[in-house]
């Protein structure tokens, strides 16, 4: 039975990572996402049933649109395959509980502001302001042990990043800051230093390889915002399994 469970989770994962795309690339824009049909940014062309099922549209269509011939970007397909891989772990880690609940809302947001950071280069209020009280009653029906851990890992998130701002005159934005306060009460403190160090570590892993192929100069402007979500969900599959490594070295 187990099996089936995996598979329901990863294709749930698949069609939520579809809309978490939608959200992504359209409330930056102000634009609405309830109400449109799904349509190619690029001919307006309406997609029909059959080209909107995860993944395996992007794969019979060869990664273009059937209108217009234009090029479908990588990063939705990808993002669809880490969604259902992200709710798959949930189901691996956390089993049936509460806490697999508030694990498929973190997945949900740290994609969206993958979607919205690598696009637009921007982590938006709307999102934060929609997923702050969601994940605050998620925290107060599975609370960390002590009760205060999730207020001081926010506050440590955010004064972490506000010193970092202004010490570095921008290397890293308000919205940065405005996430990691809100990942603060999911991780709460000290686990919420362990997502800022992986994210700083996966960023300058990304940048170093980054400036090595030319892909980037030092000039330019990087997103943060998804480093700090593969961060989050790390530590949110595999924090237990890093820390326990790390007391074991010393
Ligand atoms: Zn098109």
């Amino acid at each position: 039975m187990e099996i089936a469970y995996y598979s329901l989770f990863f294709i749930l994962g698949t069609i939520f990572g579809s809309f978490f795309n939608v959200v992504g690339l359209r409330v930056p824009k102000g634009k609405s996402f309830t109400t449109d049909r799904s349509y190619c940014p690029n001919c307006q062309k309406q997609l029909t049933w059959y080209e909107l099922i995860p993944i395996l549209s992007y794969l019979f269509q060869a990664g273009k649109c059937r209108g217009c011939g234009k090029t479908i970007g990588k990063l939705y397909p990808t993002l669809e395959l880490l969604t259902g891989l992200f709710f798959a772990l949930s189901y691996w880690r956390f089993d049936l509980t509460m806490e697999l609940v508030l694990s498929l809302i973190v997945v949900s947001l740290a994609i969206i502001i993958i979607v919205t950071d690598y696009t637009y280069t921007l982590i938006p209020n709307k999102i934060l302001l929609f997923f702050l009280p969601i994940l605050i009653i998620a925290r107060i029906v599975t609370p960390l042990n002590p009760w205060w851990s999730p207020i001081v890992g926010s506050m440590t998130g955010f004064g972490l990043l506000l010193l970092i701002i202004i010490v570095s005159k921008g290397g890293m934005g308000a919205g940065d800051m405005k996430y990691f306060a809100v990942l603060g009460i999911v991780f709460g403190f000290p686990n919420i230093l362990l997502v800022f160090f992986l994210s700083t570590l996966y960023g300058a892993v990304i940048n170093i390889g980054l400036l090595a192929l030319k892909k980037v100069t030092r000039k330019s402007k990087v997103p943060f915002g998804p480093y700090i979500s593969f961060a989050a969900l790390t530590v949110l599959f595999f924090g237990e399994q890093i820390i326990n490594w790390y007391l074991s070295l010393i």
